[in-house]
């Protein structure tokens, strides 16, 4: 018994002098992680991405670079995020897990648009004009009026919502070019829509994916044939991680 006591205070030490410092790399928070109960990981991936704090997809985790620095508690919600059963431990996990500020050196730079266009600020005062008459249609007009930009490095993303976040970064929809081009005015109405219903759950306070809340609201707005294609998305993969992705953003996939 005293043996044993003796072996766990020795543990114990260790343990603490070992985290006297915060992780320096990937290795060394993946250990923490695995520390704090993390299981079924394999690999850890250091990312600096604008949107994306934390995502899972098989065995590999994939953390923004930030948090090495984060406190215990915020490292105890990632592994919660990610062994998490329910909704509910996920959700908790993800409100913990965003109170960590990610400096903005850890993230990289918006990517600014393409190439301009001559045509692009025709388009951007119609996309602001169907935005505020989508508002006053299925919202009741109480989204925030929010920048809408073009992006012409979109590849399977149709569009996309990126919420405001707690570094003084504002919310703002961004439309792919190629898919008003390809696919058409229509069609890009309702990606807006879609869009515009993942503003309404981050405005609202509610978790920004595909669920059930998405699901109804996009009835309601008549687009659920869009989110029913979206399932449908060539990359079911995709699906899978953003549903698993803690993120400031959302993507509406072709
Ligand atoms: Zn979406």
């Amino acid at each position: 018994m005293k043996k044993f006591v003796a072996s766990r205070i020795n543990q114990l030490l260790q343990l603490f002098l070992e985290f006297d410092s915060p992780p320096g790399n990937a290795e060394q928070l993946l250990h923490r992680l695995r520390v704090y109960g993390l299981k079924g990981i394999t690999k850890l991936r250091l990312t600096s991405n604008r949107a994306v704090m934390v995502s899972f997809s098989g065995a590999e985790l994939r953390v923004n670079k930030g948090y090495l620095e984060a406190p215990e508690g915020v490292l105890r919600a990632i592994v919660q995020f990610v062994q998490g059963r329910t909704r509910a431990e996920r959700r908790e996990a993800q409100r913990v897990i965003l109170t960590h500020p990610v400096a903005a050196a850890h993230r990289a730079p918006v990517r600014r648009p393409g190439r301009a266009d001559p045509q692009d600020s025709v388009t951007l005062r119609e996309l602001a004009h169907w935005h505020q008459e989508y508002n006053l249609r299925h919202f009741g007009g109480i989204l925030s009026e929010i920048p809408i930009r073009l992006s012409g490095r979109m590849r399977s993303r149709l569009g996309q919502y990126t919420t405001a976040t707690p570094y003084g970064e504002r919310a703002e929809i961004t439309i792919s070019r190629t898919h008003i081009r390809k696919h058409g005015w229509a069609e890009a109405l309702h990606t807006l829509l879609h869009e515009m219903v993942h503003q309404w759950q981050a405005e609202t306070g509610l978790p920004i994916d595909h669920g059930p809340t998405f699901r109804a609201k996009a009835q309601a707005v008549g687009i659920a044939a869009q989110a029913r294609r979206e399932l449908r998305a060539p990359a079911p993969a995709a699906l899978v991680v953003a549903q698993q992705e803690l993120g400031l953003r959302a993507a509406r996939q072709s």
